[in-house]
């Protein structure tokens, strides 16, 4: 069977962050044919897009997979669904959100799945905690550390359970 590996962030600035952030990996690894195998620290990060929101927090994970790239979009949302997910707004408050960063050997560049995600070296709350565990990693000939060192990453800072509540 062939397997890759791929890298998602996990975002949630609705209910109690830490918890749907460690309940959505838990269930990421339950789900058939995935297993998470290196997951970041949590990364309380400024809103984004849309100022008049609560703080975010922020991980990132490296996953191993059987699934082709849609199959694996297909679960991420299955677990955004389980864990209430309402789609409102783009860039609006929301219980978690699970972007796949990365697939090995992929590139897709248009419809309902992009790879490389399309922000991914944009967004400093993308980077540090992918860089927390992949900081060799290159994606789309970018090594993620030296994204990571051209991005402005003030107001990010790592928490050990998320803080109080938002
Ligand atoms: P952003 O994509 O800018 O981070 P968002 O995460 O808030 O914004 P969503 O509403 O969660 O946006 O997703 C919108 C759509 O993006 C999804 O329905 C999905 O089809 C599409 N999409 C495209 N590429 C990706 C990707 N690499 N990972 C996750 N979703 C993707
Ligand atoms: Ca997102
Ligand atoms: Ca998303």
């Amino acid at each position: 069977m062939n397997e890759a590996r791929a890298w998602l962030g996990l975002g949630s600035n609705l209910g109690d962050r830490a918890a749907l952030i460690g309940e959505a990996i838990a269930r990421l690894n339950r789900a058939p044919g995935l297993r998470v195998v290196a997951r970041s620290g949590l990364y309380r990060t400024p809103p984004w897009g849309e100022a008049d929101q609560p703080d975010f927090l922020n991980a990132a994970v490296e996953v191993v997979t059987a699934l082709p790239p849609h199959d694996l979009l297909g679960a991420c949302q299955e677990v955004e669904r389980a864990l209430g997910r309402v789609r409102t707004r783009r860039w609006g408050p929301r219980t978690i959100d699970l972007d796949i960063l990365h697939m090995e050997g992929i590139a897709l560049a248009s419809g309902p799945l992009v790879l490389p995600h399309p922000h991914w070296r944009d967004r400093a709350f993308v980077l540090v905690p992918l860089a927390e565990i992949a900081p060799d990693l290159v994606i789309a000939g970018i090594r993620v550390g030296d994204a990571l060192a051209a991005t402005e990453r003030a107001g990010i800072a790592r928490v050990e359970d998320g803080g109080p509540p938002a």
